[in-house]
């Protein structure tokens, strides 16, 4: 229903209109007829104006007091009524009176008397204007209510991480820059990586997995100071913010608390889990650098942290930095390497010690760089496994392994073995055994005189797999070894659960050979007993002078590789010394 506010001094007018406006509500597009409030005066209008709500304001000119274009520009001043539209009655019919009235506000005339249908005309026309106005408004202010909302949505999804509920990545950024525009303000970054986290997923599933952030999130958010921020990064990544963190004295107490507290396991459901994480930390230099540069700095920290080990921490200083860049420009060095083909394959003899005949040979990868020279695998493996480049390379060496020694049995040296090094990041390749058959079928090797080198850590980091993997290698007659032997932390009776055929033991136990008797551990002594004992063959690693053999056959180990017999040598090399006729070493 319309309410309609109408002001006149005079009573009678307002029973005129009110016969005029019954019996409209057809013509108005109504339930009912409007309602009808009269203001005998400007002031009481004013005030009557919350409480009829109008629709719409008839209002007479000529009037005591306060007039009626007085009444309109106040009406129009007030924010809730200025869309109300206002007819002004009058008996003025001058232009400049009028144009005032137009000034003061008012949307309309009807002079007086009035008629019947000029009045239903104008206030149905006026009704309908304000009713559209009306739901312009109500829309508008909807669809600014929902882009209000949808903002609102958005920044929490930019600003907040959904699973810990903690701030995101993107929080930290902001927060960090505005901290470092107050530049006397000190603060510090210790990112926060969980160790091996994936094996949590791995072995619970990812629910567990996401239970296990959102209590290390709850844990972490303890020792979070007023002003700090804890943020979750990213995966198993979180990062504090310290305020007001002068100096590392200060600091370091922190980390160290924080790392205590992974020393409790986590309760998810009826499980107890143990987790370790690393930390790296870095300070500002009072704004100095850009934030992406200080998550960097941690990260760089955090990285040589892993190096040490599971739950350390490490605190950034430049020389870091430059490992790091060292580190980036050896990896795109490699990766170019890979393209323009600048690693081969070199090879060592492995000597049968008892008949002092050549048994087989080590494949060891040699890098030709263009500007270095020859690139020692102890400096680039490392980058490689970190990269997961020694896949693609670790194949490319297997490739010419086979094919060298697939020629060389041909040529009538059908009993030399060669034996490839597998690092664990191969050993842990889902695609390994596919990749094995593919070469052994393409370079017709046979099996039989294919040996991998894994070391212990390939074993032990990945159990399960390694039985399944050992169990493969063996059902294609490809014999595995374990390299550096003694250096890792796996027992013999441990090892014997899986499918391995040689052990090899480290350089480092056969040159104790020549430390004084008092002196010696007789671990080399030991190694031969009991992988005797266990049926596995022994090959020496590093032989390097007469008394280190003599000593190693006197224990009856079986095979020997080092200088005193020859060093690595490329393919052609090896060929002209050792295939030209039978050699005995
Ligand atoms: P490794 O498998 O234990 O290989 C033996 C290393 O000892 C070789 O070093 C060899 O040159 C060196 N060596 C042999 N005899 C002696 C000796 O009498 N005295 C001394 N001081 N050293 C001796 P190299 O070629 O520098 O390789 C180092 C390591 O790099 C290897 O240790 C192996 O773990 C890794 N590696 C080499 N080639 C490959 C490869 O193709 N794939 C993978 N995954 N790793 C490789
Ligand atoms: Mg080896
Ligand atoms: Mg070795």
């Amino acid at each position: 229903m319309f309410s309609i506010l109408i002001v006149d001094d005079e009573p009678d007018n307002f029973d005129v209109v009110e016969a005029l406006l019954s019996n409209t509500k057809v013509l108005l597009g109504s339930d009912e007829d409007p309602q009808l409030h009269y203001a005998a005066s400007g002031q009481d209008a004013l005030n009557s104006l919350d409480i009829c709500q109008p629709d719409l304001i008839l209002l007479d000119v000529m009037m005591p007091g306060m007039d009626g274009i007085e009444v309109c520009q106040r009406i129009k001043a007030i924010q809730r009524w200025q869309s109300v539209p206002i007819i002004i009655i009058t008996a003025l019919t001058n232009k400049k009176d009028l144009s005032r009235c137009l000034e003061a506000g008012a949307d309309d005339f009807i002079s007086k008397p009035v008629n019947r249908l000029e009045l239903n005309a104008r206030v149905r026309s006026m009704l309908r204007i304000h009713q559209q106005y009306q739901q312009l408004a109500t829309f508008n202010s909807r669809l600014e209510s929902m882009v209000q909302q949808r903002t609102v949505e958005l920044e929490t999804l930019i600003y907040q991480d959904a699973l810990t509920q903690l701030p995101s990545r993107n929080f930290v950024l902001q927060e960090m820059a505005e901290r470092s525009l107050q530049k006397n303000e000190k603060f510090a970054v210790v990112l926060l990586d969980c160790d091996q986290f994936q094996v949590v997923n791995g072995s619970f599933g990812n629910s567990v997995g996401n239970q296990l952030l959102v209590a290390i999130a709850e844990r972490l958010s303890q020792y979070r100071g007023p002003e700090d921020i804890l943020a979750r990064l990213g995966e198993d990544e979180f990062c504090f913010l310290v305020d007001n963190a002068p100096s590392l004295e200060t600091l370091i107490p922190f980390v160290e608390q924080l790392l205590e507290s992974f020393k409790k396991p986590f309760r998810i459901g009826s499980c107890d889990i143990f987790i370790t994480a690393c930390m790296g930390i870095t300070l500002t230099d009072r704004g100095k650098q850009l934030p992406e540069d200080l998550l960097q700095e941690a990260d760089t920290a955090m990285y040589q942290a892993k190096l040490r080990g599971k739950g350390s921490y490490q605190v950034f200083d430049r020389k870091m930095h430059l490992a790091l860049l060292k580190r980036l420009t050896l990896e795109t060095d490699l990766q170019r390497s890979l393209d323009q083909q600048e690693f081969t394959t070199y090879y060592q003899p492995i000597v049968d010690l008892r008949t002092r005949q050549l048994a087989g040979v080590e494949a060891l990868v040699r890098w030709h760089h263009p500007e270095r020279g020859m690139v020692s695998p102890g400096v680039f493996i490392p980058c490689m496994e970190a990269t997961g480049l020694i896949i693609p390379v670790g194949m490319l060496v297997l490739r010419q392994a086979c094919y060298q020694m697939q020629r060389w049995h041909q040529q009538g040296w059908s009993h030399l073995t060669v034996s490839v090094n597998l690092s664990v990041r191969q050993f842990a390749c889902p695609s390994l055994i596919a990749d094995i058959d593919r070469i052994v079928e393409e370079t017709g090797i046979n099996p039989a005189r294919l040996k991998f080198e894994i070391t212990e850590s390939a074993i032990m980091d990945n159990t399960t797999e390694a039985i399944e993997m050992t169990e493969a290698l063996r059902s294609r007659q490809i014999e595995i070894s374990i390299d550096d032997f003694g250096t890792g932390y796996s027992s013999l009776g441990y090892l014997h659960q899986f499918s391995i055929d040689n052990l090899k033991v480290d350089r480092s136990f056969v040159t104790q050979v020549e430390v004084p008797r008092n002196r010696r551990a007789y671990v080399v002594d030991t190694i031969i007993a009991l992988s005797q004992q266990l049926g596995l063959s022994v090959i020496a690693e590093g032989i390097e002078t007469p008394k280190q053999l003599e000593y190693l056959q006197n224990l009856g180990c079986e095979f020997g590789q080092g200088y005193l017999f020859d060093k690595p040598l490329s393919a052609r090399e090896f060929a002209d010394r050792y295939l030209k006729a039978a050699v005995s070493f």
